[in-house]
This record gives C-alpha cells, structure tokens and sequence, in this order.
C-alpha cells in the first residue's frame, strides 16, 4: 500500500509519568524513529493506569491517527492494566502465546535462575486477537492490532524493551505497510549566536525557502541547530534540499561548527582524531563533566589521556602546580589560575592540549567582583595558552552544562587556530 500522508499517536501509560516522576523518554525516542520512515507524530499523550483514560485515549486518537503506538502498563503488577483493556477494547479471549511462554521461561531459567511465579506465567498471555510482537529482550510481550483499517501496538514502558521491540519489528513492519519515503534531513551545529540573532541573519533565506522544505531551530546550551527538512525520495526534492544547505552554509560560516547533526565534544574529538593530537584536562568548576562528554565518545582513547579534577586550592597546587601566590593574589576564579592549571596538567600528561575550568556556579560563593557565574576557562598547548571568563546566570547544574559547552568551544577554536 503506498499512502501520501500517514498520521501518528504516540499514548504512554504510567501514573509516574503523570506526577513526573518517570520523565517520558518513549515517545521523543518513538517520534524521532517514525519521522526516519516518514510518519508524521501529530499528537503524543501520557495518561495514567486508569482504565478510562486509556479507552477513551484509544477512542479518540483513533479517529486522529492512522497508527497508535502505546507503551506501558505490561508488567506482571496490578497496577499495570493495559493488556486485559486491550483484550476488552478489541473484544476475543486471553491465550496463552507458545513463543513468549518460551521466552519467559527461557529468562528465568537462565538469567534470573529463579522459579517463576504464577503472575511472570500471565506474562506470556494475550489476547487472541493481536498478533505477538516478541520482546527479546525482556519478559513482556507486544501487542499488534488491526480495527477499522487503524494499526495499533503495545509495547512494554521500559525503554530498552521497548526499543527492541521498535527497532527489530515495528519500525520494519509499518516502513513495509505503508511504502513511504523518508523525511530526509541535513542538519548543521552553531556556536557563539542566539537564536534570535541567528534567525535575523537568515531572514531573507527562510523566507524564499520552497514550500516543500522545512527550516527547524533547535536551541541547546549556547549551541543551535539548524535543520533543514524534505519529504521524498525523489532526486529533484534532494538536490534542491542539498543546495538550499549549501546556501544556508555560506550565510553562517562564521559560526558555523559542523555541518552534520554532531555533537560539540564530537567535533573536538574528531579534530584531535584526525590531526593524532591528544588531550588532558583539569577541571574545577565543571567537576569532571567536560571529561565526561569525551568519555562518553566510543574510542575516545583515541585522543583523551584523562584528567583530573582538582576543585580544592590544595589540589590545584599539589596535582597541578597553581603557585600559592597565584591563589592569594588572583583567587581560585581568575585568569592566572586557570592558565596555570591548563599548563599544568599539559606538563604532567604529556598531552598536545588541555583545558582547565574554574568557577562560582551558586547558589551561594559570589562577590561584588565575582558573582555567582564567573567562569574562567584556560585553554593550553605547548607553545600557545589562553583564558577566557563567561558570566552565566542559571542555576548551577546549568551553569555547569553551560560552562563545559563555551568550553569546548573555546577549545575547538584553539586548536584550529
Ligand atoms: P510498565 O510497562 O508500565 O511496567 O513500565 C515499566 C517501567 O518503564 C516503568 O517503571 C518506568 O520506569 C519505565 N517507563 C514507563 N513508561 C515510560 C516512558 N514513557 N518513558 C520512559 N520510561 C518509561
Ligand atoms: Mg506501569
């Protein structure tokens, strides 16, 4: 079947969802994969184990939507009542479902190496009139339905099940029902300019963009994306999408980072990649986070030698030899310590680059000179080392986030220079 438009909801179940307690990752991670296969998420609702709720969200999303994807509420506890709704809302009988009888049995025998209990047994029931998607990475199984020329499934809540689930059958499936083109994207990363600034600069290319190409802004911790969308798989619709990117490329260079949906630590750990340069750090303020956006890089090793978090003054002079005097007469917040701290470590390590933070994050430990906020950001390599200070006005978790983005910044230009 090949269909112009296909319209999506995305209901997730769970009153922890409600009192905020879970914060609902399924359905951002759910839209992002069905706008890849060019399904439009037009409504996505959380509601909590209440039967009502959840019959009248099926009711009125089904006159919305042509697929429903559901998760939550199929675990083996009572307060998880989705699947005997759904045996209700698409009438039949609870069978027992030989495959998913297997796997629970196979998941207790050889993980958990426990007897199973009456209720992980109900696990493997459904109601006879879905067909079974086979959750292999878990005990509940998925549910799909069909009524009404509307598709339906339930999926477990826990996201890793979930997405198996998506990724091995759903995904596959509905790409296969409904023989769509993908939405093709070509995203770019920013730096150094608001968003407002950004879309002044670009007004007169927003505005002569086709009907047919979409332009997004996707602010995040001094950093904006900017992407442009097309849905299609005809050539025409990517060439025109691929010159209008080029267009928009050129009217940025300036705070141009990545042409690609990157990451910050991404490009600066591509760089150092590429040039076989590596890295150290030392870091006060940001206790750790710029090392770990890097860590977190698979093969990182590649270019980050480690670092060190000195956030006394006693461990900036004992690991990386800040001079007392330096301390006393310029404080821990100051130009002259974090040069001598990016310095430092770079002496110690042995690495080509380093960075070094110091900071007042807040609540509290602000001045008349130095607010809460103040960050001094050092930068090093062996014959160059600068300093920068930013005033960030968020609370502290933020300004950390904050401080380690600038940062990297700082860095990346660094070390192109
Ligand atoms: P359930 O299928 O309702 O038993 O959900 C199992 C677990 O998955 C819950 O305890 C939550 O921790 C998690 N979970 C449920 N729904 C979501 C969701 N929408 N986003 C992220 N995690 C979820
Ligand atoms: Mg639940």
């Amino acid at each position: 079947m090949l269909q112009q438009n296909v319209y999506a909801t995305i209901i997730t179940i769970g009153d922890e969802l409600l009192i905020g307690q879970t914060i609902d990752t399924n359905s951002a991670w759910i839209a992002q994969e069905l706008n890849k296969i060019g399904i439009w998420v037009h409504r996505r609702l959380a509601v909590g184990d209440v039967w009502k709720d959840i019959w009248q969200s099926l009711e009125e999303e089904s006159r919305l939507s042509d697929v429903i994807l559901i998760t939550g509420g199929l675990g083996p506890t009572a307060d998880d009542i989705t699947k005997p709704l759904l045996c209700q809302y698409f009438g039949g009988k609870m069978v027992v479902n030989t495959e998913a009888l297997q796997n629970v049995k196979h998941i207790f025998e050889v993980y958990l190496k426990k007897p199973m209990l009456e209720r992980n047994l109900k696990q493997a029931e459904v109601p006879d009139t879905c067909t079974v998607i086979q959750n292999k990475r878990g005990t509940a199984p998925g549910m799909w339905f069909e009524k009404n020329g509307k598709i339906y499934m339930s999926m477990p809540g826990v996201p890793h099940e979930m997405k198996g689930m998506m990724l091995h059958s759903v995904i596959p499936q509905l790409s296969e029902k409904f023989g769509l083109p993908p939405i093709v994207h070509r995203t770019l990363l920013t730096a150094g300019i608001g968003e407002s600034f950004l879309a002044e600069r670009i007004r007169e290319f927003e505005s002569t963009l086709p009907a047919n190409i979409k332009l997004a802004y996707l602010p995040n911790y001094g950093m904006v994306k900017l992407r442009l969308s097309a849905h299609g798989n005809d050539p025409r619709t990517a060439a025109k999408l691929e010159a209008e990117f080029d267009m928009l490329k050129q009217q940025i260079t300036d705070v141009l980072v990545a042409d690609s949906d990157t990451t910050m630590q991404e490009v600066v750990g591509n760089i150092l990649k590429e040039r076989k340069l590596s890295l150290s750090t030392a870091e006060s303020c940001t206790g750790g986070y710029i090392a770990h956006q890097f860590t977190q890089i698979p093969g990182s090793s590649a270019f980050f030698k480690g670092g060190v978090i000195t956030y006394s003054n006693e461990l900036k002079e004992k690991f990386v030899d800040v001079q007392s005097a330096t301390l006393k007469n310029n404080g821990a917040v100051s130009r002259e310590t974090v040069l001598e701290m990016a310095e430092g470590v770079l002496r110690h390590t042995g690495s080509d680059y380093s960075i070094a933070t110091s900071g007042i994050m807040g609540p509290d430990g602000g001045t008349p000179e130095k607010p809460v906020g103040t960050v001094w950001i050092g930068v090093a390599s062996r014959n160059a080392s600068e300093a920068h200070s930013f005033h960030f006005r968020f609370d502290r978790v933020r300004n950390i986030e904050m401080a380690t983005m600038y940062g990297l910044n700082i860095l990346r230009k660094f070390i192109l220079d």
